[in-house]
């Protein structure tokens, strides 16, 4: 994987972070998320129908409880989503894909620029 590449100065932090995966207070709003949206809100914008099994952050949270824990940065994926797409659009910056036109679904897209 590419993720040994990078150096493992990120593990020690995210080890710390990895936690709040295991609170109570995630759980709920995790339970919370798929009760708002049980699809993969990605799978449905190219009008596939998916169980969402994984809550994403929006905004990549990297330990900051504010941003884990808010509603408003939670999104419902598939797993094949956030494994592969999701991990990849954070690494470049923007979001992959395109809507029905062909055009990239984000404005912050190099395409677009
Ligand atoms: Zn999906």
């Amino acid at each position: 994987m590419t993720e040994s590449k990078v150096p493992d100065h990120r593990s020690t932090k995210a080890k710390k972070y990895r936690k709040c995966y295991g609170l109570k207070a995630w759980k709920a709003a995790r339970t919370t998320q798929f009760a708002r949206h049980r699809l993969c809100e990605r799978c449905l914008q190219s009008e596939t129908v998916a169980e969402a099994t994984v809550v994403n952050h929006h905004t990549p949270h990297r330990g900051d409880w504010a941003l884990f824990i808010d509603p408003n940065n939670h999104e419902s994926v598939c797993a094949l989503h956030h494994d592969g797409l999701i991990q990849r659009e954070e690494k470049r910056g923007y979001v992959i894909g395109c809507d029905v036109n062909g055009r990239p679904l984000d404005p912050a897209h190099p395409w677009n620029q």
